[in-house]
């Protein structure tokens, strides 16, 4: 009687276990939850946050004083105004999927960094050049240092590729960015991680960020929460560049 209980209870844990390995069902393997909300696509996805779609900076301040900002629409883009300093979204993000669309002018001067700089800083920290730049910039036919180019993170991931089109064209980014997470004490929990697409090409792949962009020196993390997405003011001479079409999906 024990040894028939016994032989049987092998029996079973012996058929479970071959029944683990080898589900000849494939709806054991279907997941049916959650079910992804219904998102639909007409010129912006129908959940998006428009930043501008050409009527006015209302969704933008001037960092230093936020004030509103300066920067000149017209024919429904928007353009650098120089010397009143970069502008910011009067919203705060964390993890996002943002698309925006540049053009640097026909007619650009100067090479190198002083070629239609700009820069997206995917999260601003504070005034001034503060935050994580993804650089701006004309290097279609412009050398300059391959971590500063267009596409560049800037001083800390080189584009994977060189997807610039010439100027007087309007190029894109998409971008996803997983914004990074600190811990009570300011140490950092988990760093930033960013892809970018250039006119439609992958050229930042899931890339670790290392922290804040600084111009001399390593870059560094600070503890920071959801930020506000800033648009640079470069001090250089060359012709200011425009922008047009800006959304964002908050994740
Ligand atoms: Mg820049």
């Amino acid at each position: 009687m024990k040894r028939t209980f016994l032989f049987n209870a092998i029996l079973i844990v012996a058929f479970n276990s071959v029944n683990a390995q080898q589900s000849t069902n494939p709806k054991d393997t279907e997941a049916w939850s959650p079910v992804p909300k219904m998102v639909s696509f007409q010129n912006t996805p129908a959940d998006a946050i428009i930043l501008f779609n050409g009527g006015n900076l209302n969704q933008w301040l001037t960092v230093k004083d936020k004030s509103a900002a300066k920067w000149t629409v017209k024919d429904n883009i928007f353009t650098v105004n120089k010397g009143t300093g970069n502008i910011e979204t009067k919203q705060s993000f964390s993890n996002y999927q943002l698309h925006i669309e540049w053009l640097i002018p026909a007619n650009i001067t100067g090479s190198g960094q002083a070629r239609g700089n700009s820069g997206l800083f995917l999260a601003s920290t504070g005034v001034g050049d503060s935050g994580y730049e993804l650089q701006l910039l004309d290097s279609y036919n412009n050398s300059t240092y391959s971590n500063g180019q267009a596409g560049s993170i800037y001083k800390q991931a080189i584009p994977l590729v060189n997807a610039s089109k010439k100027p007087g064209e309007w190029q894109s980014y998409d971008i996803v960015w997983n914004a990074p997470v600190f811990n009570d004490n300011g140490s950092l929990k988990s760093a930033a991680r960013v892809t970018v697409l250039h006119n439609g090409i992958l050229i930042q792949n899931n890339v670790e960020i290392k922290g804040e962009t600084v111009y001399i020196g390593a870059p560094f993390y600070k503890k920071h929460g959801p930020s506000p997405i800033k648009l640079q003011d470069h001090g250089d001479p060359s012709e200011p560049i425009s922008f047009r079409n800006i959304w964002i999906r908050e994740l």
